[in-house]
């Protein structure tokens, strides 16, 4: 893992635009590229592309869109930027987070058109913050789909990718441009390839644990759900040509992972009026802050296990996703018609559930500070699940300007290095409790659209 110094020497093969990794932000970049009629090499270290991607529940935010047109859903960019800044305590970059929001509709719609990627708007429930209906999806409603849609599309567009190729080296010379890179074979051996400009679509680094305890202790202990493969080498590359590097700290947590299965459970169960208690059969946060900071105070409870709560309607409300599914076919799912049936099967003590329960429905003010009006009281039968926290993908990452353009330490930009994705420094601000329902793939897709063009600008 290296940038070395280029002393002008030929690669055995030059392309325009080399990608390095093959998620939703390298194919976004790609599928720009061809439109524009740039040949665009993707290079992926796996056997095949899936990236965090495939493992994601595939939702994208995005306003003005004509699926939210034709749901009357009123939105637009201003509401999207400040629902997304209110989260982050005003703490992104707002030139990125305005950008990625103006993109958001024009690139879903091209997508939708151009390359046949079918969204349908998600509705029944608002993400926390999010104040209109604006997570878009596969009608499969997976990242596994979305990824499959985009693999389609990629191929028919006719775009380069190779697989079984680990990026290892950078070539650049004394001012930052890259002239190619270097990347290992499935049998070890070493190749280099030549590009007039390069983008950085390799994620973030949840999946090196040392950089997770350095960065992000608070988290270290939990399992990380992404793709494993993601180990920070887009920012140790910046480190190494002197870029600059912000929000390490920030990242998705999720606070509802079901034990032992593995399997999200939709934050849209506690958003409906769930609830979480400890094994002590006590409540300890507010449950409708977000999933992602939430994801903290689970690891802090006896065992770092909480059990979810809630009832026959918010278990027919999460039957409409696929994960929920998957938990209630594979025994994830408890239920039990009274209170003290559920604490039986919970195991939990009896008279600390049923004072939970109580205060939960009663109108007294919530000790957390959760405001419980408007949303139905929790009603027998009950439901439950066994949960613990995960870290799912980090945010912090390379400094880029809106043209995705890589940004130097002290001002400046780098000449031809663009980043998206996990790559980039996302529009969470600081920390975990910035992260905002969708804003990994909304950085995924709008930059590499914009990656994309500024690479074909630069290239043409
Ligand atoms: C369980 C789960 C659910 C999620 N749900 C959502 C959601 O609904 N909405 C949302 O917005 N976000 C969600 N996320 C986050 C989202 O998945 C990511 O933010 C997004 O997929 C990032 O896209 P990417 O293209 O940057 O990275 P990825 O999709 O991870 O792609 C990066 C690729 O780069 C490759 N790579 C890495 N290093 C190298 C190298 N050196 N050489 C070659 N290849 C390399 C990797 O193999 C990988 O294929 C979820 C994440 C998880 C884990």
């Amino acid at each position: 893992m290296c940038v070395s110094p280029a002393h002008g020497e030929a690669f055995e093969t030059e392309v325009p635009v080399a990608i390095i990794g093959g998620g939703a932000c390298g194919l976004t970049a790609a599928l720009t590229l061809r439109d524009a009629g740039i040949a665009a090499l993707i290079l992926e270290q796996d056997a095949a592309p899936a990236g965090s991607t495939t493992l994601s529940s595939g939702f994208i935010p995005a306003c003005n869109t004509r699926w939210q047109r034709a749901r009357d859903v009123q939105d637009d960019v201003a509401l999207m930027a400040g629902d997304i800044q209110a989260k982050a305590k005003q703490l992104a970059d707002p030139a990125i987070v305005d950008l990625c929001c103006q993109m958001s509709g024009p690139t879903l719609e091209w997508l939708a058109e151009r390359h046949a990627i079918p969204f349908v708007l998600v509705e029944g429930f608002l993400y926390t913050g999010q104040r209109r209906a604006r997570m878009h999806a596969m009608p499969e409603r997976t990242g596994a789909a979305l990824m499959a849609r985009l693999l389609a599309a990629a191929e028919a567009a006719e775009v380069d990718i190779l697989c079984g190729a680990e990026v290892v080296e950078l070539f650049a010379d004394g001012d930052g441009r890259i002239s190619g890179v270097g990347y290992t074979r499935p049998d070890g051996s070493a190749e280099r390839v030549g590009c007039q400009a390069l983008v950085l679509a390799c994620n973030g680094f949840g999946g090196n644990a040392e950089m997770v305890r350095r960065h992000i202790p608070e988290i270290s202990s939990a399992d990380y759900f992404g793709h494993a493969g993601n180990r920070g080498h887009a920012i140790r590359w910046g480190e190494a040509l002197g870029v600059e590097i912000r929000h390490l700290g920030a990242y998705q947590g999720h606070a509802s992972v079901a034990v032992p299965h593995g399997i999200l459970i939709t934050w849209a169960v506690m958003r409906e009026g769930g609830i979480q208690v400890n094994s002590e059969g006590e409540r300890f946060a507010d449950e409708s802050r977000g999933y992602s900071e939430h994801a903290v105070d689970v690891l802090r409870q006896p065992g770092g296990e909480v059990w979810n709560i809630y009832d026959g309607r918010i278990h027919t409300l999460a039957l409409d996703f696929e994960d929920y599914r998957q938990a209630e076919a594979a025994g994830a799912v408890k239920q039990a018609e009274r209170e003290a049936a559920l604490a039986v099967a919970l195991g939990l003590p009896e008279a600390a559930l049923s004072a939970t329960l109580s205060e939960v429905r009663s109108t007294a003010r919530d000790p957390f500070g959760r405001d419980f009006s408007g949303i139905p009281a929790l009603a027998p039968p009950y439901y439950a699940v066994k949960v613990g926290a995960a870290l799912f993908h980090t945010q912090g990452g390379l400094a880029i300007d809106t043209s995705a353009r890589v940004l130097r330490q002290g001002g400046g930009r780098l000449p031809n290095l663009f980043a998206g994705g996990g790559a980039a420094c996302g529009v969470s601000g600081p920390e975990v409790w910035g992260y905002s329902s969708g804003n990994g793939l909304l950085t995924a897709v709008m930059l590499g659209r914009v990656a994309g063009e500024s690479a074909a600008a630069l290239v043409s």
